[in-house]
């Protein structure tokens, strides 16, 4: 998926100012400075559109979760975004297939049927 283009191309919103997304300060068109950023928002990760004033606002917000776009940017073709291979690192619990033999070799006597059953699938 790619990210709309912000650099010649801004959002516009209703309105003739806008406030900066971090001081909330009013500002114009002209002097927003925009930016996608991906952020954790409850359980979601959500991209959001930020409008700053200044480098120093721009500093301030939040570092997007791991597996993301990790700093704000201006979309468009040429962003390098994690693969999906390092969305999945940050972000799904593997289980190596070793340590799961290892537990099941370890409690070969308590283990379920289905779970012998399985074991003996790797073991060919
Ligand atoms: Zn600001």
């Amino acid at each position: 998926m790619q990210f709309p283009q912000l650099n010649h191309n801004p959002v516009r919103y209703e309105g003739a100012t806008l406030q900066c997304s971090v001081c909330e300060k009013e500002i114009s068109y002209e002097e927003t400075d925009q930016f996608w950023i991906t952020l954790r928002k409850g359980t979601d990760v959500v991209l959001l559109l930020s409008n700053l004033c200044s480098e120093d606002c721009k500093i301030k917000l939040p570092t997007p979760p791991k597996g993301y776009v990790q700093y704000p940017h201006k979309g468009g073709g040429d962003l390098k975004q994690p693969s999906y291979e390092e969305w999945e690192e940050a972000n799904v619990v593997k289980f190596k297939l070793d340590d799961i033999k290892e537990s099941i070799e370890k409690s070969k006597d308590e283990i379920p049927p289905l779970l012998k059953l399985i074991n003996k699938i790797w073991e060919k």
